[in-house]
């Protein structure tokens, strides 16, 4: 994506992002809203920029944490690239002789080519666990402009850049060589390969709308009002309260090093059933190990004051952290970037 802008490692701004993983209800509106707008080319048939995978799973593509990259003692690593299976998607499917085949209902629409065996939230709604505390909830990744990019350092051609306004991470085309070292490097594995125009591609934060003060399509079509959007240096936006002042919002691995900017709002869960129904108030039906799995050593206070913000509400006290969860207001969610894109006459 070449654009005139500023390139150096670094950011005077930072956007973020952060989901509230109680609300998400798994529904891949975000994941098809990016889709639609941004991976409709040739050889992008199997990106999905944005992807919701259920948790406890083997994630998109399968098995990514296992596949290395980020830092270590601040040196990058370079991990290894997920093979084409591991993605899976982009399947053919035969719609010719489904819709022009004459053959009317006695034929169905089924895949063609290879057995799929991958995809995104291929396990979906597995989870983990034994009835009747059997447990998972759904997680959307993308790209996490972090600040710290593994990709942009693993980069020799120097392709890769953060944008000094907002901090998004984009590259320019025209320098990409198709060495695929940003894809190695980055321990989310949100880069993609276009196969056919020999380039790298992934997530590039929706930034011409945000040059229009239009959201990202994920944040405004979330259904849920699950997902808050702002600029972390304002400290009023909700994103940087949900961040730094409850700090109950927390980023995927931060034991990578990347300093990601997307931040998740850790699922409570339903309460445990005890062997006679009754509930169990005293143990997570989510294990907190495996929580801490994903989001760091600070689950457990995230978790604690999201629980003593729902009890002080529920005998009538008042809460900011609470109004700002349940959302009354959807625009007040990313504000300032809160313009209709129906507005606009997009060139
Ligand atoms: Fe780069 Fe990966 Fe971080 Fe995105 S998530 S900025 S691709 S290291």
């Amino acid at each position: 994506m070449a654009r005139e802008t500023t390139r150096k490692n670094g950011a005077e701004h930072q956007v973020a992002m952060v989901f509230d993983l109680n609300k998400c209800i798994g529904c891949q509106t975000c994941s098809v809203a990016c889709k639609v707008l941004w991976t409709r080319e040739e050889g992008t048939d199997y990106h999905w920029w944005c992807t919701v995978n259920t948790q406890p799973g083997r994630g998109h593509p399968r098995d990514y944490e296992a596949m290395g990259g980020g830092y270590r003692d601040g040196v990058v690593q370079p991990g290894r690239r997920p093979t084409r299976q591991e993605w899976g998607g982009g399947w053919d499917f035969n719609y010719d002789e489904v819709l022009y085949g004459g053959k009317g209902q006695s034929v169905f629409l089924h895949h063609v080519g290879e057995e799929p065996h991958w995809g995104p939230n291929w396990d979906e709604d597995q989870g983990a666990g034994e009835y009747p505390n059997a447990y998972y909830f759904y997680l959307p990744r993308l790209c996490n402009h972090c600040t710290k990019p593994a990709c942009l350092e693993a980069c020799p051609r120097g392709a890769m850049y953060k944008r000094e306004q907002d901090g998004i991470v984009l590259r320019d085309e025209s320098r990409c060589r198709g060495y695929q070292f940003c894809l190695e490097a980055c321990p989310y594995k949100k880069v993609y390969f276009n196969f056919l125009r020999n380039v790298s591609q992934q997530c590039i934060g929706c930034f011409p709308r945000l040059e229009q003060s239009v959201a990202p399509a994920c944040v405004r079509q979330c259904p849920g009002r699950a997902i808050w959007f702002g600029m972390m240096d304002d400290e009023e936006s909700p994103v940087s309260k949900l961040v730094r002042k409850w700090q109950v919002a927390l980023p995927l691995h931060p034991e990578y090093g990347t300093e990601p900017n997307i931040f998740y709002i850790p699922p409570i869960g339903p309460a445990r059933l005890n062997d006679d129904g009754s509930f169990n108030e005293t143990t997570p039906r989510i294990p907190i190990e495996y929580l801490e799995t994903l989001f760091g050593p600070k689950v457990g206070t995230s978790l604690d004051t999201l629980q003593a913000a729902m009890a002080k509400t529920r005998e009538g006290g008042k809460s900011e952290l609470m109004d700002t969860l349940i959302a009354y207001h959807w625009k007040d969610m990313f504000k300032p970037f809160d313009r209709d894109p129906a507005e606009i006459q997009w060139k």
